[in-house]
């Protein structure tokens, strides 16, 4: 194996006490801890595992969180009507509604009635919005502050703290969803790295995967990228999480890639730690401009 392992687990575990340190001082100076409030209805299995896993990663870094569950009959406006009591809670700063939602259930609709002030996972439409819009680093910033979904952020500081650079190179990003691959890829543009996306009718996905610098694969499918898709000396960023035969692999097949990337992230221990770090601090900088804007 040749490629440089990039460790989101040792990464998470530097900024894990970054945050912490953050966190201590801005409690001490306003009295105000740092909480955030998830949202759930019915006991999707998934769901449940991520809320005990927030629940964990806020208390390790001296931050609160509440979990608000409502059962898997729970209609629309009892949903909403959660979150706007939530919105107008000054003890909780930040709101994370999970999926899946139970059927019948109008997603988006839930997602518009998030305060987009507290949406710390970036779902609301102002915050995709803001995104979108942000102007290329180095330039006027354009919009005002808003709030990324924590995957593709971490995806893009585990890079960052690896010395990677995203000016002028080719990157792919293999997915299109809202809450990965496309604000991965908005956050590249923004980077001023030059960005393809790809989706399932991609015409030789394999070969677009091939010209990449930067490699992003965001899919939900088992070791859907090989290893004679990956240019010699690319970075590989893994967002895959897939459950095979109770193992946990990747988008990639990291055997056969690392043998060609320069860095890669292993799954588990890549993107993954990431997310929980980038979350933390989005609630930390929600609960700053709540007590900014107070
Ligand atoms: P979605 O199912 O929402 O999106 C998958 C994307 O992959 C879509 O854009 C789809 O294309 C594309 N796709 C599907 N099949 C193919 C194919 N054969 N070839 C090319 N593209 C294809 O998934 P998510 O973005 O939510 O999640 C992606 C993966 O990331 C999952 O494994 C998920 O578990 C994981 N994940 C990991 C997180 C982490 O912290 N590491 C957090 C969140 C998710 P189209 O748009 O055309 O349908």
């Amino acid at each position: 194996m040749s490629a440089t392992i990039l460790d989101g687990r040792a990464t998470a575990r530097a900024m894990r006490r970054e945050i912490k340190k953050a966190v201590a001082k801005f409690k001490k100076g306003t009295g105000v801890t740092p909480t955030i409030a998830v949202v759930r209805a019915g006991e999707d299995p998934g769901s449940v595992w991520y809320a005990n896993a927030i629940k964990k990663t806020m208390a390790g870094h001296g931050m609160d969180s509440q979990l608000h569950v409502l059962p898997e009959t729970a209609t629309q406006e009892e949903l909403v009507a959660l979150v706007a009591r939530l919105n107008a809670d000054s003890n909780v700063h930040g709101i994370m509604i999970q999926e899946p939602m139970p059927k019948g259930i109008d997603e988006a609709e839930v997602k518009k009635a998030l305060s987009p002030d507290k949406d710390v996972d970036g779902v609301h439409e102002v915050n995709a919005g803001r995104l979108a819009l942000a102007a290329p680093t180095g330039r006027p910033a354009g919009v005002g502050p808003f709030f990324v979904p924590a995957t593709p952020a971490g995806g893009m500081e585990l890079m960052a703290r690896h010395g990677i650079e995203f000016e002028g190179k080719n990157v792919v990003v293999v997915g299109r969803s809202s809450i990965v691959g496309k604000p991965m890829a908005l956050l590249l543009m923004r980077e001023n790295a030059t960005v393809t996306v790809c989706h399932s009718r991609t015409d030789d996905l394999a070969g677009v995967c091939r010209q990449a610098d930067i490699l992003c694969v965001a899919v939900g499918r088992a070791e859907i990228v090989r290893g004679d898709w990956i240019k010699p000396g690319a970075v590989v960023v893994d967002f895959g999480v897939n459950d095979v035969d109770g193992k946990m692999v990747g988008d990639v097949a990291y055997e056969e890639a690392a043998e060609v990337a320069g860095m890669i992230t292993p799954v588990p221990g890549g993107t993954g730690p990431m997310t929980n770090a980038m979350l933390c601090l989005n609630v930390l900088e929600a609960a700053k401009r709540s007590v900014l804007s107070a």
